[in-house]
């Protein structure tokens, strides 16, 4: 290991150019018996053959290796400058530090270098201190270097919660970081133990923050409060995430109504990611596999190599977003800006050099250096974020391209429109599709929120992902049609399926638009009834998308979304506010919040439930609710508190039995009064037999009842609505299951109350009629689903409707009714 000591520090210098500061540093090496004074000669001439600085302030002169003669003994020498000097144009070194080296000696100093560099405060440090001591301590390590910044928060702190749909992944973190630099103060962001640079993406991406959860963030400098206002509106906001689903918003669901070809020679069975049919000959698209071998040059030009590659990387993509924001909008290209964020990241660099130094190639460290990352992220809880490790190693490809001589990504253009086939698409693929000649898309690998399915939403093509390596066999050129609500892949049609397809999508696609254009208007029959149309929501951000979709209001709030996902359940207070900030987006609009419905389906480690051989007849819904005051209370407090803002209604979910209702309105009751807010209208959710055969009786109890048809159908039924062998059995149109509704609105009419629905089978266009048909005035249905039901239920009448629905419940089964 090399040796630096004081008397090869010289503090305070001064240099005008970048010459002289070599000159002096070089001395500093003559005079320590390093190097003969000819050496200093040689590291003026490597200089002008490549740039020696490092960045932040550093710069490591070093003469040629055919001068090696000329050095006595490795060493090093620093030269402090406190005032700096330019090295470049644009870059002021202050730190620099004359490399002799003979062998690999100085390799650990420069390690050390490093890791020095991407501290900025460090070196701001040592580039005024006036103790030689700091200098040497810090690259040799020979004591330690100073402590990392404590972990805990700043002085100015404000908790946030988190509410985007997956969390802060990249693009709501990139958001993040871009308005945490503009403040000079520094930001930590604190996640239960874990904290971050706020300034930094990495960083914040590896504290793994999942929907719901809420952390702290606190800032440090002159600017700290303003940097925590503009922070907390900018989390606020949704850090840029537009308030939409991944999938389109514009695009309503329409009823699909289960198309089957006649005639195909083989149908392969995948994943539906984007909805709609394509039709055409299949092309395969094969990235070619970038290969890179460790040969390293010397050692800075394969850190300049680097660091032009990076900034190629970051211009590309800058057009990437750019093109994307005016094709897709500005939250899909929010992600090739995350990317290019993704370069700043100073870990990264350093990681590299670091490799470099050791002696590799560029591109073998940078690759080296993602791959590791991409483990690390792929590790984390969160499945969404460790699903984000495919960005950092998409933008690692882009820089490895540069790296390797071969330019920018190129475009995916088909000669003719065609349905692409790939093992999977990264999101610059996708970016780089040609939706004119792009038809369709099927991926052997990928999930549902893959970015390739997000993406394809996003350009309107159908896809399908997940369908297997097989699919990669399939010859060029064969005609087949893709169908992307199925998630099936069809070789080879018929000339008849062929045009069936082609019909079929035009009458959707006819359908769908009428549905968006008419979405805000009511659903009224053709003979005058009117049926309110609200949304299910599981969060703030689908409630503006509710709206925007033409719901008239919000029919269920699942407020266990709050709970999952997460190491400790949400206090009274973060409830308060998500349960506000619905009143308020909902301005006046109806809105039911449902108390908290775990346990079933649905768990949350951290409740610490006994695990129970049939959990969905256990301790689940208002059952778990009367046992855990501890649950039941703050959020009954946080509903009557936002009860204060707005209107709202409140319902209890797998009601059983009379006292159940009675128990958990006595609770509530209380609160209310201790809080003095406003009564609210309770009602409850009927989705056990149960409570639809005493519906007369607890109607009595209630404001109003909204059937939970998934699991009533499974209760009525004796069917797991988990499970993979019964799913087509448990069909919420049974007519064992449609008696029971009908018995429930009886039971409710006899007391004057109003029936909803909010089971899936609301949103099913046959469901949705034969439901008004027995007499269900609201409809709560999935958030894509609204406008269409609305448009269908437009077209019918009333009337007509009963009769369908005395029909349906004279059915044997649920063939029967779906034939109707
Ligand atoms: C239902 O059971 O139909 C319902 C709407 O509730 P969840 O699906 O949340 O159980
Ligand atoms: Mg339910």
């Amino acid at each position: 290991m090399v040796k630096l000591t004081a008397a090869s520090v010289r503090i305070g210098a001064t240099a005008t150019s970048k010459a002289e500061a070599i000159r002096q540093v070089g001395q500093v090496l003559v005079e320590a018996g390093h190097i003969q004074p000819a050496y200093i000669e040689s590291m003026l001439a490597r200089e002008a053959l490549a740039n020696t600085f490092l960045g932040n302030g550093i710069a490591i002169p070093h003469g040629k290796p055919e001068d090696r003669d000329l050095i006595l003994e490795t060493g090093i020498a620093v030269l402090q400058i406190p005032n700096g000097v330019t090295w470049n144009a644009g870059e002021t070194a202050r730190l620099i530090v004359g490399i002799a080296a003979r062998s690999d000696e100085h390799i650990d100093i420069l390690r050390r270098l490093t890791r020095v560099l991407g501290d900025a405060a460090l070196v701001e440090r040592l580039s005024q201190t006036r103790d030689p001591a700091d200098i040497v301590e810090a690259l040799t390590g020979s004591r330690p270097l100073p402590a990392s910044p404590s972990p805990g928060d700043y002085d100015h702190a404000i908790q946030v919660v988190i509410h985007n749909p997956t969390g802060l992944h990249a693009r709501p973190a990139t958001a993040f970081v871009e308005t945490a630099r503009r403040f000079q103060a520094a930001v930590r962001v604190r996640y239960g133990d874990a904290v971050a640079d706020g300034k930094s993406l990495l960083s914040l991406l590896q504290l793994g923050v999942s929907s719901g959860a809420s952390v702290t963030i606190s800032a440090q400098g002159t600017d700290a409060p303003a940097a925590l206002a503009a922070l907390k509106a900018l989390v606020e906001s949704g850090m840029g995430e537009e308030p939409v689903a991944e999938d389109t918003a514009n695009r309503p669901k329409v009823p699909y109504r289960g198309w089957v070809p006649q005639h195909v020679a083989t149908t392969i069975n995948g994943i539906a990611a984007a909805e709609g049919l394509a039709v055409g000959p299949i092309r395969h698209y094969r990235r070619a596999p970038l290969v890179v071998s460790d040969t390293p040059g010397d050692r800075m030009s394969e850190a300049t190599a680097l660091e032009r590659a990076i900034a190629e990387a970051r211009s590309e993509l800058e057009l990437v977003a750019g093109e994307v924001s005016r094709r897709l909008g500005s939250s899909r290209a929010a992600i090739f800006r995350a990317h290019a964020e993704l370069l700043t990241d100073p870990a990264l660099m350093r990681e590299t050099v670091s490799r470099i130094f050791d002696g590799h190639s560029a591109a073998w460290a940078w690759q080296q250096t993602i791959a590791a990352r991409v483990a690390q992220l792929e590790k984390l809880d969160d499945p969404v974020l460790a699903g984000r490790a495919v960005d950092l190693s998409d933008v690692g490809q882009r820089v490895l391209r540069h790296l390797l001589g071969l330019g920018e990504m190129p475009f995916i253009s088909l000669a003719e429109p065609a349905i692409l086939v790939a093992d999977d698409l990264t999101p610059s693929d996708t970016a780089t599709l040609d939706p004119d000649s792009v038809l369709g898309l099927c991926t052997a690998l990928g999930g549902p929120t893959s970015h390739t399915a997000i993406i394809a939403r996003s350009l309107g093509l159908p896809a399908i992902v997940a369908a297997g390596t097989a699919v990669l066999d399939i010859e060029d050129g064969t005609p087949a049609i893709l169908d992307g609500y199925s998630g099936r892949l069809y070789l080879r049609p018929s000339a008849a399926d062929v045009e069936a397809a082609r019909a079929l999508r035009a009458g959707l696609d006819q359908e769908q638009a009428v549905a968006f254009a008419t979405r805000h208007q009511p659903a009224i029959t053709r003979d005058g009834v009117h049926i309110e149309v609200a949304a299910n929501v599981n969060r703030v951000a689908d409630v503006v998308r509710a709206l925007e979709n033409g719901a008239d209001g919000v029919g269920l709030m699942r407020t266990e979304f709050l709970f999952l996902e997460r190491d400790s359940a949400p206090d009274e207070e973060e409830q308060y506010q998500a349960y506000r900030a619905m009143v308020e987006a909902m301005n006046g609009r109806p809105l039911i919040i449902r108390t908290l419905d775990i346990g079933g389906d649905k768990e949350a480690p951290y409740l610490n439930i006994a695990r129970e051989d049939n959990s969905f007849l256990g301790i689940r819904g208002l059952r778990l609710c009367l046992r855990r005051p501890d649950l039941f209370e703050p959020q009954l407090r946080a509903i009557y508190r936002a009860a204060m803002h707005g209107p709202l209604k409140m319902m209890f979910p797998m009601v059983a039995t009379l006292e159940e209702v009675q128990q958990a309105k006595a609770i509530a009751e209380r609160i209310r009064a201790e809080l003095n807010a406003p009564p609210v209208e309770i009602g409850i959710m009927v989705e056990v037999p149960s409570a639809a055969m005493l519906a007369d009786v607890l109607a009595q109890e209630v404001d109003f009842f909204s059937i939970g048809t998934n699991d009533l159908t499974q209760y009525v039924l004796a069917m797991d609505r988990l499970h993979p062998d019964l799913a087509r059995q448990a069909d919420s149109l049974h007519p064992a299951v449609l008696r029971t509704i009908a018995r429930t609105v009886e039971g409710a009419a006899s007391a004057g109350r109003w029936v909803g629905v909010c089971g899936g089978i609301a949103s099913d266009p046959l469901g949705a009629a034969i439901l008004v048909g027995l007499g269900v005035q609201e409809l709560s249905v999935s958030i894509p689903s609204v406008a269409t039901i609305k448009a269908h239920l437009r077209g019918l009448s009333a009337a007509d409707l009963r009769d369908l629905a005395r029909r349906a419940l004279a059915c044997r089964n649920a063939a029967e009714v779906r034939a109707l």
